[in-house]
């Protein structure tokens, strides 16, 4: 008999990417998502896919599936600053209504679960690099307290439903991934500079510049993920790059990297924008046996001819 799994937010960046992964892994696959920041056009192509079904419903309400299911991967929540600001009241929902059903689900049909958390966990960091004992600096009140809140009740869900109601589950940090599928006008640094830079515009950095991230190809992320579901870890583990890097010198290497003709300009940084991120990636090495494969220039090189394709069709 096949391995059910249903993803939550499978219409969206990662999550399709994950949809693809199972299906190439033999699952069937039930892909959730209501399309608030996601794209039929992700999924489309598996479609004719008999392993694959597409439910549109929004995850803060009761979850029905008939069948029996394995595994709940819960990635459904806007995940870019610009989605989580301007659906401040649905990002709270899903982390916490939908993390909610999610888990339900998982419950009732004794399946394995998996939270896509984030770095986001950690707010505004204290200790550099971010290992998954660091508690975090997140400020409630401000804008992106909707975001990082949600996640923090959602991991805090999760473990009260591994320790109260016996739940298998898994916890992904997940740290500032990237690659095609993103959407080019979603407000994060790397599409916002790759179609800036392809169009000769303005390349907008906001504050110094010198805050830094460390960005992950997506099929690195998802290799880490799906060692992460089959494994039997249940505290939190972070999946991303090490590779950390000022968003300035990040501005240059984009425009280096599409031979574009843009100029940097600096713009006001956004309020309680982290100015120090990396993962401390010991964890999975040690227990999942994964570290990223990718560099940053090979996972650019790919991610701007997708972008290029994109504005091209535009
Ligand atoms: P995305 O916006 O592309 O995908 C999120 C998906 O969730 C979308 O398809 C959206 O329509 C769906 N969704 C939102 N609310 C829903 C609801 N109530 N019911 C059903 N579906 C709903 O974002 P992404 O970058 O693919 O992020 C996916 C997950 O990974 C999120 O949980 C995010 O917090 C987490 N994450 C992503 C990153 C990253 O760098 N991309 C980093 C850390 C964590
Ligand atoms: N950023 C920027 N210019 C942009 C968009 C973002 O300089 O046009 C900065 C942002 O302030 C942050 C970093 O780039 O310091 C990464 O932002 P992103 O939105 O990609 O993700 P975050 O890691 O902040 O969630």
């Amino acid at each position: 008999m096949s391995t059910i799994a249903v993803v939550t937010g499978g219409a969206g960046f990662l999550g399709s990417h994950l949809c693809d992964k199972l299906i190439e892994k033999g699952f069937k696959v039930i892909c959730i998502d209501n399309l608030l920041t996601g794209r039929i056009e992700n999924i489309e192509h598996l479609f004719l896919n008999e392993n694959f079904t597409f439910i549109k419903h929004d995850v803060t309400n009761f979850i029905h599936v008939p069948s029996k299911v394995d595994y709940v991967l819960h990635f459904a929540s806007p995940a870019s600053p610009l989605d989580y600001l301007q659906y401040p009241i649905q990002t709270l929902k899903v982390g916490s209504l939908g993390t909610h059903k999610a888990l339900g689900l998982a419950k009732e049909k004794k399946a394995i679960f998996l939270l896509a958390s984030t770095s986001e966990i950690y707010g505004d960091p204290l200790v550099h690099p971010q290992k998954e004992d660091y508690w975090g600096n997140v400020n409630p009140v401000g804008p992106r307290g909707v975001y990082d809140e949600a996640k923090r009740f959602a991991e805090a869900m999760t473990m009260a439903y591994h320790r109260y109601h016996g739940v298998e589950t898994r916890i992904a940090r997940i740290f500032n991934t990237y690659g095609p599928r993103m959407r080019l006008n979603d407000g994060r640094a790397l599409p916002a500079f790759i179609s800036q830079a392809l169009k000769n515009e303005d390349v907008t950095v906001f504050g110094d510049g010198s805050q830094t991230r460390s960005f992950c190809y997506v099929s690195d992320l998802i290799d880490g993920i799906y060692k992460l579901m089959l494994s039997n870890e249940c505290e939190p583990v972070n999946i991303g790059n090490p590779d950390e890097i000022t968003i300035e010198d990040f501005a240059k290497e984009v425009i280096r990297l599409t031979n574009s003709k843009s100029k940097i300009v600096y713009k006001e940084l956004p309020i309680d924008d982290p100015k120090i991120r990396q993962p401390d990636i010991s964890k999975a090495k040690e227990v999942l046996n994964w570290e990223p494969k990718i560099s940053r220039e090979e996972g650019l090189k790919i991610t701007i001819e997708y972008f290029r394709k994109m504005l091209i069709t535009d």
